[in-house]
């Protein structure tokens, strides 16, 4: 059995904190410490029993209290080989007996088996997850410009998917406050997943064994959670795909907890 939710999942800061039998880890640290620390508060679950942080990739909207979480409470980090150097950037001075990397092979963090695969971002490295303990899996896959085969394929046959929702085109393109820089950074193959590609993949994931999509990371200027539930519907009832009975879609909540899943 494990437990599932977001802590907070937008372009400003993003957290999961998965449960299971005995183990708790976080995906990601991208919000302040004293959030994290009142959000686990909030579901009863003690910071210090955080035993491992698992890194998608540096930026802060991934990494804000990675290194401060590590000093207070000892936890330990999990990053992919080729990001370390850039982590240890971002995080200040921590135990450096405390960080492990991986590869794209599977590896264990106590009861949990984690195998991490590659997504294309503008980082030095990304990661997405699929995790199990003896159970059904759960994926997570967010900082994605495009969903590769290869990823479709990593995300199918997990019960749980958190997806990458992360803006609306035209949002975007109509942003005053984005220079053309940007726009063409989060746009790229190497940016942020829209809404609309976000749908397709949701479409692929409903003929395999995926149960739940939670689509995540929405950028508060670009998206809204209504526009992205909606634009992921339209697109599977246009592909003859019932959204809520064939599969399960819910938004995370940008600064608030999300719902907890059960995966057993
Ligand atoms: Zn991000
Ligand atoms: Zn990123």
């Amino acid at each position: 059995m494990m437990k599932v939710v977001t802590l907070s999942s937008s372009s400003k800061g993003n957290s999961v904190l998965v449960c299971g039998e005995n183990t708790n880890i976080l995906i990601d640290a991208g919000i302040s410490l004293n959030t994290l620390i009142e959000k686990l508060k909030l579901l009863d679950v003690d910071p210090s029993s955080i035993k491992a942080i698992l890194s998608t990739h540096e930026h802060s909207d991934h990494s804000k209290s990675v290194g401060p979480f590590m000093r207070k409470y000892g936890a330990l980090l999990y990053c992919h080989h080729d990001g370390v150097q850039a982590m240890v950037s971002k995080i200040g001075n921590v135990d450096q007996s405390k960080i492990f990397y991986f590869y794209e092979q599977e590896f264990a963090i106590d009861e949990f088996v984690i195998k991490p695969f590659k997504l294309p971002h503008d980082s030095v490295t990304c990661c997405g997850f699929v995790i199990h303990n003896g159970g059904p899996k759960f994926a997570y896959a967010t900082d994605l410009g495009f969903a590769s085969e290869q990823t479709i394929e990593n995300l199918k046959n997990c019960k749980l998917v958190i997806l990458e929702s992360n803006h609306d085109e035209k949002m975007l393109i109509a942003n005053t406050n984005y220079s053309d820089h940007l726009k063409h950074r989060i746009l790229s193959k190497n940016g942020h997943l829209s809404n609309v590609n976000c749908a397709k993949v949701v479409c692929a994931l409903a003929t395999s064994n995926v149960k739940q999509v939670v689509l995540a990371h929405l950028s508060p200027e670009n998206n809204t959670p209504q526009l992205c539930y909606q634009t992921v519907c339209e697109y599977l009832e246009a592909m003859g795909i019932v959204p809520n009975v064939n599969i399960k879609i819910d938004v995370a909540p940008q600064n608030n907890l999300g719902t907890v899943f059960v995966i057993k």
